[in-house]
């Protein structure tokens, strides 16, 4: 009775099988199934060195890849039992009469499909993050498991797909190919080039999401990160293994706080990787010339899911951006990792989520938001000696409406990271840039990491512009001040421009350290604002030429002597009474 019932079966493969193949796949299908069969032929671009047939449930992958696989693992079987054996007769007794295996295979079916996001019913164990594969080659991540149906992101062109369509378990969760030829080159979060540079050789594939490392397995962050940027690195410090945030409304210099960073990183052995979510692909274009230009591209990775990418590919970009860093971290490497901006990365996973059907909560992000973002910003670490030391230092970038740092996402990851620059539309528009308010940013690990020199020379600083700040205030309507805090305003004034910094300058730490030790002994107290600029040009070039033994102690120990700073002081007020 069974005899009767038709065994249907399809052969996929992109070009279709001669006589003779199709022959001889009858005649396994009969050995197999007796003589009631249809074989229907479909083609499948993807199956390009061989075919997969699917008979029911059961798929047999006959692709160099499939066979391989299969090989491999009978070889491995066969010389496991006898293995002081000569295992060439071994090996040729077992290949005499192989054939390739039927694998059973699961299959699900899709529900419904749109907007980047398929349902699919029937891949009971399929698990989350897990790689599924549709019929039509297009891959997808599980991202909603339900109780009889599951929800799936979708990374490729979906109109191929339709309800109905099948979809197949890889076993895989997603991954990235990483490798240290990614170094220069501008990919998309599948890892794919997109600068039209060719090919990409990987050395190994990463899953996109790895737990962080644990306790156990990091170090306090004890070295600095240097910005280059003197009002962050004198008074909020970042360290290697270290996650600041850059908070701000839009337009007020976030993503050149990064760039600076990371052209700052130039000869210093860090890697640097940035991922741009939801940006205009021109601004990317404009990015990596400007990174060109300063030397910076060479070490410097791009993973750009622009503003025309779907929803899904938006929401990847920061994890392998992350698996990329991990991948030199683990090489005992420093890594460097910039996203911008986490405020759309939050916004592509708002709307995978209600396209997903969970239920919407504060400002419609659905309940998983703050893990979204703690288990990213988690990853960055400083590890330990036995495991190499390397380190990933996160910045990541959020965007503010009208300087609202309670709104959701903000909160959310001022609490994960470890301290926040904030930047001010107003600060940027009167002309202070960096427009970093001094009151409410704040680095709390990086203190340990800064160097003895710098912490040494930047002393009241923090405090002599605060004081600055409640005295303006106070005296912003008084006509007649008396002379103490006159004096005290200007030199708070002029603290305030030794602050200012262009795009792309950044300062070496014996720049810094000069700067420091000389504003704060008041030596620009009588140097009209306009041209404090100038001056500090002349003075720093001063010391390079005629002390150049200064610098470089400075540079290559940290440290800095009493005596050296009494030496600095005395010859910036000789150079100026010059
Ligand atoms: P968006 O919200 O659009 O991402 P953003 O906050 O990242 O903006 P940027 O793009 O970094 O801001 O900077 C805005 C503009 O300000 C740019 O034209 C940039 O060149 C300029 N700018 C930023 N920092 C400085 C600086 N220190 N000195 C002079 N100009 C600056
Ligand atoms: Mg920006």
């Amino acid at each position: 009775m069974s005899n009767e019932k038709v065994v249907k079966s399809i052969l996929y493969s992109a070009i279709k099988p001669s006589d003779s193949q199709e022959g001889k796949i009858k005649e396994f299908l009969t050995s197999r199934y007796g003589e009631n069969f249809t074989l229907e032929w479909k083609e499948d671009k993807t199956v390009t060195d061989g075919f997969r047939l699917e008979v029911g449930k059961e798929v047999y992958d006959w692709t160099n890849a499939g066979r391989l696989e299969q090989f491999k693992e009978m070889i491995l079987n066969a010389v496991g039992k006898k293995y002081d054996d000569n295992i060439i007769p071994l090996i040729k007794e077992n290949v005499k009469d192989w054939t390739p295996k039927g694998v059973p295979t699961e299959y699900g079916v899709v529900t419904s499909i749109g907007d980047g996001i398929a349902t699919v019913s029937g891949l009971k164990t399929a698990t989350y993050g897990e790689i599924l594969l549709f019929s039509e080659g297009i891959r997808g991540m599980v991202l909603d498991l339900r109780e009889d149906e599951i929800g799936c992101i979708l990374f490729d062109d979906t109109d191929e797909i339709c309800e109905g369509s099948r979809v197949r378990r890889t076993g895989r969760s997603a991954g990235v190919p990483v490798g240290n030829d990614f170094l220069g080159r501008v990919i998309n979060p599948l890892g794919l080039p997109i600068d039209g540079k060719g090919d990409i050789e990987a050395d190994d594939y990463r899953a996109i999401e790895s737990p962080a490392p644990g306790i156990i397995e990091r170090q306090p962050v004890n070295r600095p990160m240097e910005t280059g940027i003197l009002c962050i690195d004198s008074m909020f410090p970042i360290g290697r293994g270290q996650r600041e945030l850059i908070i701000g409304d839009r337009q007020t210099g976030k993503t050149a706080i990064a760039l600076d960073t990371i052209v700052n990183q130039k000869g210093k052995d860090v890697i640097c990787i940035y991922v741009a979510i939801g940006q205009k692909a021109s601004l990317i274009s404009q990015m990596v010339t400007n990174l060109k230009k300063h030397g910076a591209m060479d070490y410097t990775i791009i993973v750009n899911a622009s503003a025309s990418d779907a929803a899904p590919i938006q929401y990847i970009a920061p994890y392998s951006g992350c698996s990329l860093a991990e991948y030199f971290m683990h090489q005992g490497k420093d890594v460097l990792i910039v996203y911008d901006d986490l405020s759309k990365h939050a916004i592509a996973y708002r709307s995978l989520s209600l396209l997903l059907d969970r239920s919407p909560g504060r400002e419609a992000y659905p309940g998983d938001v703050f893990y979204l973002h703690s288990r990213l910003l988690e990853r960055a670490a400083h590890l330990s000696d036995e495991l190499g030391g390397g380190s990933i230092t996160a910045l990541p970038i959020v965007e503010t409406q009208a300087g609202d740092v309670a709104a959701y996402i903000p909160t959310n990851i001022i609490s994960i990271t470890d301290g926040q620059i904030f930047l001010e539309s107003e600060l940027f528009f009167e002309g202070q840039r960096p427009a970093v308010n001094v009151g409410l940013s704040v680095s709390r690990v990086g203190g340990d990491a800064q160097t003895k020199a710098m912490k040494k020379s930047s002393g009241s600083l923090r405090l002599d512009l605060a004081q600055y700040r409640e005295m303006e205030v106070f005296t912003q309507f008084s006509s007649d001040l008396d002379e103490t805090t006159q004096k005290q305003l200007t030199y708070g004034h002029g603290l305030m421009y030794i602050l200012r910094q262009p795009q792309y300058k950044p300062y070496s730490q014996h720049q810094q350290v000069i700067l420091l030790t000389i504003s704060l002994g008041k030596y620009f107290m009588d140097v009209p604002v306009k041209e404090i600029g100038d001056e500090i040009k002349r003075v720093l070039e001063h010391f390079e030429m005629v002390h150049p033994d200064i610098c470089s102690k400075i540079d290559s120990t940290g440290l800095i002597s009493d005596d050296d700073r009494q030496a600095i002081l005395k010859i910036a007020n000789e150079f100026k009474a010059r």
